[in-house]
C-alpha cells in the first residue's frame, strides 16, 4: 500500500458531499473502490492523500424510472441495477451488466465508477454512449449535465473540474429495433450498437467500440449515411459498411491487431444483418 495516512471523509448527505469537495477540491472520490484497488492493471493498493467515500450518502443509491429515462445514482452497484426488472433496464444494458466485473465484485462496483475511470474505456461505456446516456455533475453551489461521451470522446478538456462529483447517470428509454452488445473473450474489445427506424427505413444507428485506449471508436460519417437507407440492407451494403469501420479503426488506433479489426468488421456485419430482419 502506498500513500502513508490517507484522510478519508464519509459524508451522509449531498450537501455534506459538495461542501467537503469545496474544502478538498483535489480529493479522490471513492465509490465501490474496486477501480481504485486495481489501477492500470497493477494488483497494488495505491491510495491518494484525501479520499471522499460516497457510501454514506443514501440518496445516491437510488435507481428511479420515469417514462422517458432511467436514473442510476452514483452509489448504485452493478448487482442492484441487475436486480431491477429486465423490462425496466434497456436490453443493451441488461446484456452488458454481467460483463462489467467478476460476480464477487458486483455488490461493490458501481456503474458510475465504471464511467468515471478515465484511463481506459471501461466495459459499460460503449453501451452507455450508444444509449445516449448523460451524467449529472455537482459541485458546491451548482450542477450541470454532460453526455457520457464527454468522458471518453477524445476531448482534451477534463470532464470533471476540481471539486466536482458525478451524482447520477441518466439513460434515455428510447425504443430500439436492434440492440447488440459483445465483449471479446480476451477482453480487448467491447462493442455496442443500436438501430431504430420506421416503415422499413433506418433512422438512427450508433456503433461504439471500446478498447484499451482512453477514447471510444465511432464512425459518425458511416452512421449518418446508414440513416435514411431502406432496411433490410443488402449484402453488398453491409460488407462495405463493415469494411469502412475496419478502415476507420485502423486509422484511429495502430495498436489494433488484424484479429481486432476482423472482429470489429464481424460485429458490424452481424449487427447490420439484424436491422430490418
Ligand atoms: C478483479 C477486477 C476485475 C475487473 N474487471 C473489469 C472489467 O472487466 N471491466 C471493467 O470495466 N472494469 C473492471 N474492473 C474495474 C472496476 O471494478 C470497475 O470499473 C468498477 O465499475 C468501478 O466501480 P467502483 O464503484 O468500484 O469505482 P471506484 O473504484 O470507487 O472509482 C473508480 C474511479 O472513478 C472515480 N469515481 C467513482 N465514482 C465517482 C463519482 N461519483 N464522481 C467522480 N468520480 C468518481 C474514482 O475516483 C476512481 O478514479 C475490475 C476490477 C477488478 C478489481
Amino acid at each position: 500500500m502506498t500513500s502513508g495516512n490517507p484522510r478519508i471523509y464519509i459524508p451522509h448527505t449531498n450537501g455534506e458531499l459538495t461542501q467537503l469537495l469545496r474544502r478538498h477540491p483535489d480529493a479522490r472520490i471513492y465509490a465501490g473502490g474496486t477501480g481504485l484497488l486495481y489501477p492500470d492493471g497493477v494488483r497494488r493498493l495505491t491510495l491518494p492523500p484525501v479520499l471522499i467515500a460516497l457510501y454514506g450518502v443514501e440518496d445516491l443509491r437510488r435507481i428511479a424510472r420515469t417514462d422517458q429515462h432511467l436514473d442510476v445514482g452514483a452509489n448504485a452497484t452493478i448487482r442492484a441495477i441487475s436486480r431491477v426488472a429486465h423490462n425496466v433496464v434497456p436490453q443493451l444494458l441488461t446484456d452488458t451488466l454481467p460483463h462489467i466485473v467478476p460476480p464477487g465484485l458486483r455488490n461493490l462496483a458501481t456503474l458510475v465508477g465504471n464511467v468515471c475511470t478515465l484511463e481506459r474505456v471501461m466495459t459499460s461505456v460503449p453501451t452507455l454512449i450508444a444509449l445516449g446516456a448523460i451524467v449529472e455533475i455537482r459541485r458546491a453551489g451548482g450542477g450541470r449535465w454532460i453526455p457520457v461521451a464527454r468522458f471518453h470522446g477524445g476531448s482534451t478538456e477534463a470532464p470533471l473540474a476540481p471539486g466536482e462529483v458525478v451524482t447520477r447517470l441518466r439513460i434515455p428509454l428510447d425504443r430500439y429495433d436492434v440492440q447488440l452488445f459483445r465483449k471479446t473473450e480476451d477482453t480487448r474489445l467491447t462493442m455496442a450498437a443500436i438501430a431504430s427506424g420506421s416503415k422499413r427505413t433506418i433512422e438512427n444507428v450508433r456503433i461504439v467500440i471500446g478498447s484499451s485506449a482512453a477514447t471510444v471508436l465511432r464512425n459518425r460519417e458511416l452512421e449518418a449515411e446508414l440513416a435514411g437507407r431502406k432496411a433490410p440492407l443488402g449484402r453488398r451494403e453491409i460488407n462495405q459498411a463493415a469494411e469502412r469501420m475496419r478502415f476507420a479503426a485502423r486509422a484511429a488506433d495502430p495498436t489494433f491487431t488484424s484479429f481486432d479489426l476482423y472482429r470489429i468488421a464481424g460485429f458490424v456485419t452481424t449487427f447490420l444483418y439484424r436491422v430490418g430482419r
